[in-house]
């Protein structure tokens, strides 16, 4: 089974309590999942590998610290767009890939719509982000994609998971850690997270 990292931090509860409340507008339900995307990222990344690097200050030299790591944000169209900006405060110089799927009525299988990764992967850690883990299917797809593609490391960032979600992504790539601020009651019979906070693409559109 994939680690699962529930945030504890007192600001993302806060901020993700302002999020699922009905009476927060577009607006504001963008500002937040910028700010939530940041802190959720701050908390992903806490394992980075750093290695060493010479500088100086203005009273001598010292050896500091690197992240040399090559990262790539994966958003999952629509709704991880509004997880990216805050990503890219922490991580302003990262590749940004995004992948986007439909559900075939046929085989009720995610189906990827649009894809513009290159050939081989160039980054060595993917981010993926998709703020619902819901049912899992279009997750567990993308791993499936950036997997095929070569990414040799990847972890799913989210904001509220289903325990449906979290169990299917993890059985089916349990090498994916899994990075959400709440794993939420249940999925209601269409698909949706309950209490969850509506739909996330519409919520930060207006649709
Ligand atoms: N996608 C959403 O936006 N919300 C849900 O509850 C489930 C999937």
């Amino acid at each position: 089974m994939s680690q699962v990292y529930v945030s504890q931090h007192p600001l993302v509860q806060h901020k993700l309590t302002l999020l699922r409340d009905v009476q927060t507008d577009h607006r504001a339900f963008r500002e937040l999942m910028r700010e939530l995307g940041l802190l959720l990222m701050y908390e992903a990344t806490l394992d980075l590998q750093l290695s060493p690097k010479n500088i100086t200050t203005p009273m001598g030299e010292m050896v500091g610290s690197k992240a040399d790591a090559t990262i790539g944000l994966v958003p999952i169209l629509r709704a991880g767009l509004g997880m990216v900006e805050g990503a890219l405060t922490l991580l302003p110089n990262v590749q940004v890939w995004h992948l986007g799927f439909y559900r075939d009525e046929n085989t009720l299988r995610p189906v990827a719509y649009y894809n513009r990764l290159p050939d081989t992967a160039t980054v060595q850690l993917c981010l993926l982000l998709d703020p619902m883990l819901a049912t899992g299917g279009s997750a567990v797809e993308a791993v499936n994609v950036l997997k095929k593609w070569g990414a040799p490391r990847i972890k799913y960032v989210g904001l509220i998971a289903s325990p449906e979600g979290v169990d299917r992504l993890s059985k089916a790539h349990p090498d994916v850690p899994i990075h959400v601020a709440a794993i939420d009651e249940k999925l209601n019979e269409v698909g949706y997270i309950v209490p969850g906070l509506g739909d996330a693409g519409d919520r930060q559109f207006g649709t």
